[in-house]
């Protein structure tokens, strides 16, 4: 054992009650605790806070945390303070007075862990402060917010290369878990991490159950979604737009679901607030724009639903890693449809910028379409887009419910050669309805005031159902046999890549709509205590419900106090001494000392009353 490793190990066991370290964090930690830099790539729930907490906790001095997460700045002092933890935060959401006496504690020596926003850093006077305490380690946390390839850009982390100049001997670790070759490339660049060791953890959540099904009546599906399979959890349901997260919010507040809407047009202190309840009390359903989530380490959040495309699969991996940090089974689910293809399209033709960044726009666009209608497993392609190889998962809707293709060739022949009559003989360019429409052979106003029931291909498509057709025209927009016209109406176009189609030399693979009821196949409710034998879950639910009573006195988010994970231990090995207790994961000295004979007696009460 390196000397190094032992003080950790001590720390893992005594302040945070863990057996082992995971994957690569004892190696991470004993090279950041020997002085080195370190760039850490992990996903989210991977364990990243350890390889700096534990460092700074062996380390002389120290450690100053830089990170964008102000509002979530109390929790993290409050689950660190919880663990016994020196640790407090510099903010500018801080009076004089209580900024004066973090200042005063951490140049006696009295903080374990300080906080600092990056703005902090730029201010002169910060500089001259951490002169006059002694800093452990740098530990730079979402270092992917300096990327500006990434989806969190924040001009503040540009400065942080002045970390470097000015205490060059102060060991760094920057920390993210966004996986892209670009920002991992744009991170060492900007941070000057060049003689850093890279740790790059396999970027898998095998926990999560990826889904993505064709939106058909978005809020109804959702609706059954939360009903059959995550009544009472926590989860986050994204949408594109703030009208839609007030909407969706309304909606299923009206269904007996606690939901609360969070978008960056609330007043701060609403904002605040349904975040603080979101953390702290228990079966919250966030509705949210993608304002909200970024460094939210709530553990139990069960699902993650998107009711629009996202924009690019970093951003989409990003917030569905949202879910299942503590590693209990949870549920990615994404609906999406023709119209999420048009409006964006439409919105990156529409953007602001030069060509350059609408085609790195156009390009994540194609990557996130390209997920979607994959027939091979999801899981395979989103690590393939991370750069990591894996083999099918079994654990996602594709494999659980292998999608059939089919041979599109003539329907897509069908699509195409109406939009270029309509072009040719009469000039016009029309949207995705009115064209299919045609190919139904519909006598709609439109089709009679534009005699439209004239051209060659009125009503030779009506093999396919109207909404198998806006399947079609999905999959070729995302295949690129289609285009987007960038007239703003959302009017379709054919490509240089459709001649091939049209003149019969490519064929069109496309993939069937798997039916509506092809969920139910998935697992039922994934509430934590769910999967334990029936006969323990009363016990955990006595055991949640003395957690929920404690988190509310202390004002604290109940996985402060203690993690699901731990009440399920509690429950299955049921110690009845102080020292077995402390082997429980988890249960580190300090909540030892705080709740261990609470716990006792809580468990000993079920003993008593067990049959
Ligand atoms: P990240 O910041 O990478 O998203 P966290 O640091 O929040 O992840 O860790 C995720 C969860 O795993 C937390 O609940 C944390 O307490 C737990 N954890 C981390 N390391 C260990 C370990 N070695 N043993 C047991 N639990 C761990
Ligand atoms: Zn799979």
């Amino acid at each position: 054992m390196s000397p190094t490793t032992a003080p950790a190990a001590d720390a893992l066991h005594r302040v945070f009650g863990y057996d082992a370290f995971r994957g690569d964090q004892a190696e991470i930690i004993d090279h950041v605790i020997r002085g080195g830099d370190a760039l850490v790539l992990m996903p989210t729930g991977g364990g990243k806070s350890l390889c700096y907490q534990i460092p700074a906790l062996v380390r002389e001095g120290t450690g100053v945390v830089i990170s964008p997460l102000i509002a979530l700045m109390q929790d993290q002092v409050d689950a660190l303070a919880a663990l016994g933890v020196r640790a407090a935060f510099l903010n500018s959401t801080q009076g004089a007075e209580e900024r004066a006496r973090v200042e005063r504690a951490y140049v006696a020596g009295e903080l374990d862990l300080l906080y600092l926003a990056p703005e902090r850093l730029t201010v002169p006077s910060t500089g001259d402060l951490l002169d006059r305490g002694t800093i452990a380690l740098f530990a730079i946390d979402e270092a992917h917010c300096v990327s500006q390839w990434g989806h969190d850009f924040r001009p503040d982390y540009l400065a942080l290369s002045m970390l470097h100049e000015r205490w060059p001997s102060v060991p760094r670790i920057a920390l993210t878990a966004t996986a892209t070759e670009q920002t991992h490339r744009e991170i060492q660049k900007r941070l000057q991490l060049g003689d850093a060791r890279h740790f790059v953890a396999s970027f898998d959540r095998p926990n999560i159950q990826y889904r993505i099904v064709p939106k058909d009546q978005p809020l109804k599906q959702l609706l059954e979604l939360l009903r059959t399979e995550h009544a009472g959890d926590a989860g986050i349901v994204y949408c594109l737009s703030r009208a839609s997260v007030e909407k969706t919010a309304e909606f299923l507040v009206e269904q007996g679901i606690p939901a609360l809407p969070y978008h960056a047009g609330l007043d701060a202190r609403v904002r605040a607030a349904n975040q603080a309840r979101f953390l702290r009390e228990d079966g919250m359903v966030m509705v949210a724009t993608i304002a909200f989530g970024m460094g939210i380490d709530k553990p139990d959040v069960r699902f993650v639903a998107h009711l629009d495309l996202p924009k690019s699969v970093e951003g989409y991996y990003q917030e569905t890693g949202r879910a299942g940090r503590d590693g209990l089974p949870s549920t990615a689910w994404l609906a999406y449809g023709l119209q999420d293809v048009v409006q964006q399209r439409r919105m990156i033709d529409q953007s602001e910028g030069d060509l350059a960044h609408r085609r790195r726009l156009s390009a994540h666009l194609d990557a996130m379409l390209a997920l979607c209608e994959t027939v091979q497993c999801r899981r395979m392609q989103l690590l393939a887009y991370f750069g990591e190889q894996s083999t099918a998962c079994g654990n996602c809707d594709t494999c659980l419910n292998p999608p059939e293709s089919w041979d599109g060739t003539v329907p897509a022949q069908k699509l195409l050669s109406t939009i270029v009559r309509l072009q040719r003989e009469r000039n016009q360019k029309f949207g995705a309805g009115h064209l299919i429409d045609i190919l139904l052979g519909r006598q709609t106003p439109r089709v009679d005031q534009n005699g439209h029931d004239d051209l060659a291909t009125f009503g030779i498509g009506t093999e396919l159902s109207e909404s198998e057709w806006r399947g079609v025209v999905r999959q070729l927009l995302a295949q690129g046999l289609l285009a987007v016209n960038s007239d703003g109406f959302g009017t379709l176009v054919i490509t240089d890549a459709s001649a091939g189609v049209l003149d019969g030399s490519r064929k069109v693979g496309l993939r069937r709509e798997p039916e509506r009821t092809s969920t139910r196949s998935a697992r039922k409710s994934k509430s934590a205590g769910a999967d334990l034998p029936t006969e323990l879950q009363p016990l955990f639910e006595t055991l949640r419900e003395w957690r929920a009573a404690e988190a509310k006195e202390q004002g604290v988010p109940a996985y402060v106090i203690f993690h699901d994970a731990t009440l399920r231990e509690l429950a299955t090995r049921h110690p009845s001494t102080v020292k077995e207790l402390g082997t429980v994961t988890g249960v580190g000295e300090s909540k030892l000392a705080k709740y261990g004979e609470q716990l006792l007696e809580v468990l000993g009460m079920a003993a008593v009353s067990a049959p």
